[in-house]
């Protein structure tokens, strides 16, 4: 509950307002996981709260590490899905890759959870579990919202949650050190940026708006030159505020017209481009561009003069790399 939210919900109770920073407090500083642990907080107002909310932490259901220090989690929700996220350690940085949603609705081609289709929103509470629950949560530097869903699709517990992670009266962790992937369809990335100001990271993937609206189907309907716009406005002033992901598929969207192409809707602007080496999994046929195809492609957009840099790999042997995450269906009971 974000703190306006909780402020309301203790002011129907008729409880002194004093008792909304209280709570926050012990739920985000303190890190209680449960209401008894609150003991400033008179019993009898205890009770109350415990009538109409609850105070939960669910512990990850499973851990993978990867060779390369990766861990995936797995956290069941009450729903019976399995969501996840990956933890990646990268130096000074301890960055947590959280999931929005269980599967996608907007069924990119190449996305494993595309494929999975959508089976649910994650509520905000779900979401902020992803960080809350796991043991290296002192540790963490950055969140980035790039594991599963795509996040406009569920819009108000995305930016209950973000408001969560960095307000000072939840985790206070800066909003340059959040970053939320998304398709951008234009219309709800509006609305999200009134409400929350976060670092984009704006998933691109080719110049083309017919070609993409086949790759990403998701997002017909939805103008890419207005988009661009959009964000060009956006990034005027740090180029870290907006980026753009590109992932490389061979002989699909990594020819050097497609640089060219990409470096001419995106010229001018004060902005990265990310280039995504592609990670195949089972039942999909296409194939990753090679690293030297990458490296051509990447050359190609700084002879235009933008920043392109190319995605390490992180945490492959444990399926936790970008696309990949709760490919899992849930189990299916056989037939006798
Ligand atoms: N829905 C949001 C955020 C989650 S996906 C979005 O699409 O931006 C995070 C990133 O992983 C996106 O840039 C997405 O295009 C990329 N991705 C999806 N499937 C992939 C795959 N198989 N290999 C590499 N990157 C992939
Ligand atoms: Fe959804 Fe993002 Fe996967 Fe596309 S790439 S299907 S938007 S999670």
């Amino acid at each position: 509950m974000p703190q306006e939210s909780l402020r309301a919900f203790i002011q129907r109770l008729e409880m002194p307002r004093y008792r909304a920073n209280q709570i926050a407090e012990w739920l985000y500083r303190h890190h209680a996981d449960s209401l008894d642990q609150m003991t400033n907080v008179s019993l009898t107002d205890r009770r109350r709260i415990a009538e109409l909310a609850e105070v939960r932490v669910s512990s990850p259901t499973d851990c993978k590490v990867s060779a390369d220090g990766t861990k995936k989690y797995a956290f069941t929700t009450d729903g019976g899905d399995v969501v996840e996220s990956a933890l990646i350690p990268e130096g000074e940085r301890m960055t947590l890759c959280i999931s929005s949603q269980v599967g996608c609705r907007v069924g990119c081609t190449f996305c494993a959870t595309g494929a999975m289709r959508l089976r649910g929103n994650l509520s905000a509470g779900e979401i902020l579990n992803q960080y809350r629950s796991i043991p290296e949560r002192e540790h963490i530097t950055n969140v980035v919202y790039m594991g599963m869903g795509e996040p406009l699709d569920n819009l108000n517990a995305v930016v209950d949650s973000v408001e969560l992670l960095t307000s000072p009266h939840g985790y206070g962790l800066s909003n340059r050190r959040v970053t939320l992937s998304t398709v951008g369809k234009p219309a709800p990335l509006a609305r999200l940026l009134k409400r929350c100001d976060v670092r984009l990271a704006v998933s691109l993937h080719t110049p083309f708006q017919q070609q993409r609206r086949e790759l990403m189907p998701g997002t017909r309907g939805y103008d890419l030159n207005e988009l661009v716009a959009m964000l060009r406005e956006r990034a005027r002033e740090d180029r870290r505020r907006v980026s753009f992901e590109y992932v490389m598929l061979h002989d699909i969207n990594d020819s050097l017209s497609h640089a060219d192409a990409t470096a001419q809707l995106l010229s001018g602007m004060h902005t990265r481009v990310n280039l995504i080496p592609f990670h195949p999994w089972p039942g999909n046929d296409m194939q990753p561009s090679s690293p030297a195809r990458i490296e051509r492609f990447r050359a190609q957009l700084e002879r235009h003069g933008l920043t392109a840099t190319v995605r390490a790999t992180r945490g492959l042997d444990i399926e936790a790399a970008c696309g990949l995450l709760a490919t899992r269906r849930p189990q299916t009971v056989q037939p006798q």
